[in-house]
Parts: C-alpha cells; sequence; structure tokens
C-alpha cells in the first residue's frame, strides 16, 4: 500500500500518460475534491463530460454519475473507482415500477431527476437537475401535465414555486431524509446568528426553517457571497470542504442527522471512493461503464434537452 502522497504522483502521473481526467462531486471526501481536475454538482458535471477531451474520465461519484459520462461521451472510457457505489434515490425508482407508473398516467410530460439509471431516463422526455428543476418545470407550458421523478421532496418543493400539475414519484435521498429538525432547532439556540442552508431534496419541515434553499452549487455560492459568519447546512457534509475553502473565515456546521450514533449526512454510496481505489481504476482502466447502445440513444435525448435549456439559460 502506498501512503497518499505517493498515490497523488502516481495517479499525476497515469493521468498525463493517459490523457485522463478525474471528475469528481462535491460530496466526495475532501482528499478526493482536491486532487481531482473538476469538482462540481451533478449538473457541472454533465456540463463538463460534454466539453472535455480527455480519452478517459474517472468520475469520482456515484453509478448514475459515470452513465450520465457514458450517454454523453460513448467513445470514451468512462471509469467508477467503485462499482458499488450506487445511490439510494436512484434505488427507490426501479426502471419497471416506474414504467408502469408512466404508462397509467399517459399523456403526460415526463421530468426526470438525473439521479436515476439509464433505464428511467430512456421512459423520460427531459432530465434536471436540483440545479435547474426549476427551469426546466417552468419551460413547459403552463398547461402540461408533469411526472416528476423520483424526489418527492424536491418534487413537491417545485410543485409549490411552479403551481404546475405535477404528478411525483414516491422517492427519497437517504442522506437528507435523516436530518433532524429538532437538533438544527437546538443548534440555532447556541448559534443564534447562524443561517440555516438547506438543500430542496430535504423534507418540508427542514426547508420551512431555512434560510436559504437551494442546490449544492446553489448553497455553495451563497455562503460565499452572504454576509453571515455562520451557516448550519443541511445537505451531504463533502460540501462543508469546499464551502470551508472559499470563505476560511466563516464556521460551517453539518446539519445532525436523527441518530446521532450514525453519520447518516455523510452519503454512503459517495464516501466508497478512495484515492487507492482512483489509482486502481486509471492503472488497470476497469470498472468501466457500459451501456447497451439502444438503450444509450434513448437516454441521451432528455439528458439533450436539459443541456440545451440550461445552457440557453446560461447565455440569457
Ligand atoms: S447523497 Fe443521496 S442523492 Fe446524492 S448520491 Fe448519495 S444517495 Fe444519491
Amino acid at each position: 500500500m502506498m501512503d497518499n502522497s505517493n498515490l497523488i504522483r502516481e495517479i499525476k502521473d497515469l493521468q498525463a500518460a493517459k490523457n485522463a481526467i478525474i471528475m469528481a462531486h462535491y460530496y466526495q471526501n475532501s482528499e478526493i475534491q482536491d486532487i481531482a481536475d473538476f469538482v462540481g454538482d451533478s449538473l457541472a458535471l454533465a456540463q463538463k463530460a460534454v466539453d472535455t477531451d480527455a480519452d478517459i474520465i474517472v468520475l469520482a461519484g456515484v453509478n448514475f454519475m459515470a452513465e450520465t459520462a457514458k450517454i454523453l461521451n460513448p467513445s470514451k472510457k468512462v471509469l467508477l473507482p467503485d462499482l458499488e457505489a450506487s445511490c439510494s434515490l436512484a434505488d427507490s425508482c426501479p426502471a419497471d415500477m416506474f414504467e408502469a407508473f408512466v404508462k397509467a398516467h399517459p399523456g403526460q410530460t415526463v421530468i426526470s431527476y438525473v439521479n436515476t439509471t439509464a433505464a428511467v431516463k430512456a421512459l423520460s422526455d427531459i432530465t434536471c437537475t436540483s440545479s435547474n428543476a426549476m427551469q426546466i418545470v417552468e419551460s413547459l407550458p403552463r398547461d402540461e401535465k408533469i411526472i416528476f421523478g423520483p424526489d418527492r421532496n424536491l418534487g413537491n418543493y417545485i410543485k409549490s414555486l411552479t403551481h404546475r400539475d405535477m404528478l411525483i414519484w414516491d422517492g427519497a435521498c437517504h442522506v437528507h431524509e435523516e436530518f433532524s429538525l429538532e437538533k438544527i432547532l437546538e443548534l440555532k439556540q447556541v448559534h443564534p446568528d447562524a443561517k440555516v442552508l438547506a438543500h430542496p431534496e430535504c423534507p418540508k419541515p427542514i426547508l420551512i426553517v431555512a434560510d436559504y434553499i437551494g442546490s449544492t452549487a446553489a448553497l455553495l455560492q451563497f455562503s460565499k457571497t452572504d454576509t453571515a459568519n455562520a451557516y448550519i447546512v443541511a445537505t451531504e457534509s463533502g460540501i462543508l470542504h469546499r464551502m470551508q475553502q472559499e470563505s476560511p473565515y466563516k464556521l460551517f456546521i453539518p446539519a445532525p442527522p436523527k441518530d446521532s450514533t450514525c453519520s447518516c449526512n455523510d452519503c454512503r454510496f459517495m464516501k466508497l471512493v478512495t484515492l487507492q481505489k482512483i489509482y486502481d481504476c486509471l492503472n488497470n482502466e476497469n470498472n468501466e461503464a457500459f451501456l447497451d447502445e439502444a438503450l444509450r440513444l434513448k437516454a441521451e435525448k432528455p439528458i439533450r434537452r436539459m443541456l440545451e435549456i440550461s445552457n440557453k439559460l446560461r447565455l440569457m
């Protein structure tokens, strides 16, 4: 076993030799974020996957992210450091059940979160992320009937803001479901000036007490530009590393989970990735994402549609 500094050097050498890029999600451990060429949320990772000219993409994230990168880059090798890195939200929406749900409600436009398998994307008209869900919904005509899946908390939040006709799949993420309202309120008593930042995948009672609600990227941006000195952060704990880097003199407190004996505000799937696994998959070029071409083509359409809308809005 190499120590971390040797591992990092070896990874960098392999990257240069193989023209590989390491892309990491904000929920990765700090040492993974620090060696990545690019760190972002799901939307930014999908956008970067379109832009990169690397031959190999190492996706330090979870399975659906590697799949999304492969869908957008069929000619490239996309490697996932740990094949067990699934996602409880994606798992809460099995494709066969989602297909039956869609068929039971014909004529509705299907919006699925990117946190889904390729098979669920292939059943969708358009994908979204928490960064652009609102714009994607609002890009549709006002009277359009919408099926939204799989996150019920994000779906209900967007429905409450847009007042659209949305039928929502009953799925959730194990991290965002577990925050304790009681403990957040206790923390507020100890830090009365701290603002509560919450991801819209959190249940409604947490969103009600939040001072700011937004995607991971939006929470990061808010924490940089806002004038408060302390924040209680109700999303996966990995983002605190970047928040602290961007605002070294501010205090960031992870929102506690209901069960104080577990570290439930760590995504157990994201945290499977290690430097050693990144080195191994890059060295051996294994753990490659593969997709049936017919499925890939079907799953690509809703992602491209999302990217078109997002890019158009970025340019406006
Ligand atoms: S934090 Fe939740 S939604 Fe994100 S990858 Fe982990 S399980 Fe999936």
